[in-house]
């Protein structure tokens, strides 16, 4: 993205409309605090869709990008893939995760200069098999957030090795669960 593109909001990933800006100023909650979000407000200040809140103008314009990217991301490569492989509805989700165990090889094998697009391939596959499954993209963000706070009530071994797999330390109640 250009350095220009990052001053200015793009255009509204639900609407389309490019008629999105910056509002916000100081706080009401917390003065010293200032809060900014971009707001759609095409199609006749029906959409009024709101970006993610920041401290400053600079990273609420660069998270609205960001989530309008990940969004005509998703759907395009939802449309790509339905008329490459087949509609989600024939197709599920069990394919693309035998694959990403081909593709995970991949890219750990991969000389250093090539990993990126072999990562990109695992995300693509990952993608395919959540909306497969059924997850809209909103639902895939709010479920990553809930493994998050999964995760971070987690034991974790340290000084392992660099290339080696860290997983959480188990109860025997959890098996090899999650
Ligand atoms: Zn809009």
């Amino acid at each position: 993205m250009a350095v220009s593109d990052e001053l200015k909001p793009g255009p509204c990933p639900f609407c389309g409309s490019d008629k999105t800006a910056v509002c916000g100023g100081p706080s009401l909650v917390d003065p010293d605090t200032p809060q900014f979000y971009v707001e759609c407000n095409g199609n006749r200040k029906q959409c009024a869709a709101l970006g993610p809140d920041a401290t400053t103008e600079a990273e609420a314009i660069a998270r609205w990008n960001a989530a309008g990217q990940i969004q005509k991301f998703w759907k395009e490569q939802s449309e790509w893939s339905q008329q490459t492989f087949g509609a989600d509805s024939d197709r599920g989700p069990i394919g693309p995760l035998k694959h990403l165990e081909k593709e995970a090889r991949e890219a750990y094998e991969a000389a250093p200069e090539n990993r990126a697009l072999e990562i990109v391939d695992c995300l693509f596959l990952s993608f395919d098999a959540a909306r497969r499954h059924g997850l809209t993209l909103g639902g895939l963000v709010e479920l990553c957030f809930t493994k998050l706070a999964i995760n971070r009530s987690r034991e974790w071994p340290k000084n392992l090795p660099p290339d080696s797999a860290v997983e959480h330390y188990r109860t025997n109640a959890e098996g090899r669960q999650g």
